[in-house]
């Protein structure tokens, strides 16, 4: 399947998972995956631990995907991989059926700042990619509505992802974005720039104000726009989100609210991205299904056949 053909035709829906890093969260991975398979997602895409710590899990994940009957997407980074690694991981990855790969960096370790393998960037990974296996992969990318942090600028950033395009990837899956206008402006300024690659739109759910704040602040420094913020605030779990203490009912029954005007607001932000023209929707399921078939069903992108 070339999903880039299907874009031409259509919107596309797909859920992105973590491998489980417990024998339970394995055991129960099928079960969430044939839920979220119930809305004919046209792809699931499964996390790569930068340094491939997690490999063999991501590759027997992507085959519980296939066994449901949809595409596995595998991502992969260049953080302390060789060029022959990352050739046998490729050919392992073919042999098994998955020929749809995010190249991608990766983040440096902590308190690294180097990949620590052959490679610097994402570019090369592609370019690596088409020199070695041709078409074989369906290559994605990743994009930064916001400009990736460490870059030099928006327009540096951008310039880059016109290089991962000329290097022969085929798409692009965003970083997240709450930041509506910066995103119009971005999609603008891609397409002025000669980026044409499709755009598929990386959406996280809003669930859990601790999980939100760390995603957004702790890694990629995205913004949060007014209503959200103001969500988190009218939700705050005191004294600390982060606490994992146990918590008392009614902070049990704000996080249920919380959550609940997460669901709405994730809802509306797909609304506005699907009203943006863009060729998919890929939404980090966090290996939950019902809460994300609750935003499914309630955003109307698909009922259940
Ligand atoms: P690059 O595109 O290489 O960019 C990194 C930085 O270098 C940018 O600032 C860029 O402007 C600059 N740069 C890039 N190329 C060049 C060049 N040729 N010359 C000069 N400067 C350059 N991480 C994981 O570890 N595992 C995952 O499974 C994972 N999944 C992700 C899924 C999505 C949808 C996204 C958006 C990110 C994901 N990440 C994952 C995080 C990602 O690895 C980090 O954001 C990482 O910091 C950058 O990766 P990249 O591919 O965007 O890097």
């Amino acid at each position: 399947v070339k999903l880039t053909e299907l874009m031409k035709e259509r919107q596309l829906l797909s859920f992105e998972l973590f491998p489980p890093k417990t024998d339970k969260g394995m055991e129960n991975l099928p079960g969430t995956i044939e839920h979220l398979c119930e809305f004919k997602p046209e792809y699931i895409s499964v996390t790569y631990g930068a340094g491939g710590g997690n490999v063999g899990t991501n590759r027997e994940v992507c085959q519980m995907v296939k066994k449901a009957g949809t595409v596995p997407v595998t991502h992969f980074t260049v953080i302390k991989n060789t060029k022959e690694g990352i050739k046998d991981q490729l050919e392992t990855y073919l042999s098994e059926g998955v020929d749809h790969i995010l190249a991608l960096r990766g983040d440096f370790p902590r308190g690294e700042n180097s990949t620590g393998g052959d490679f610097n960037y994402a570019t090369d990974l592609v370019k690596f990619i088409r020199k070695e296996f041709g078409d074989k992969f369906e290559i994605a990318v990743a994009g930064s509505p916001e400009g990736h942090i460490a870059c030099r600028s928006l327009d540096a950033d951008i310039s880059v992802l016109k290089m991962k395009q000329d290097n022969g990837a085929d798409y692009i899956m965003t970083q997240l974005c709450w930041d509506m206008e910066q995103f119009a402006r971005w999609q603008d300024k891609i397409r002025k720039a000669g980026v044409t690659m499709p755009i598929d739109v990386g959406i996280m759910p809003i669930l859990d104000q601790a999980a939100t704040i760390n995603m957004a602040l702790s890694r990629n420094g995205c913004v949060m726009d007014r209503e959200l913020s103001r969500l988190i605030s009218k939700y705050w779990i005191f004294p600390n989100p982060f606490d994992k203490a146990p918590f008392d009912d009614a902070l049990e029954q704000k996080k249920e609210d919380f959550k609940k005007a997460g669901i709405e607001y994730t809802i509306k932000q797909i609304d506005k991205y699907r009203a943006l023209g863009v060729e998919g929707i890929h939404l980090y399921a966090l290996n939950k299904w019902k809460d994300v078939s609750e935003i499914i069903k309630e955003s109307g992108m698909r009922t259940l056949v």
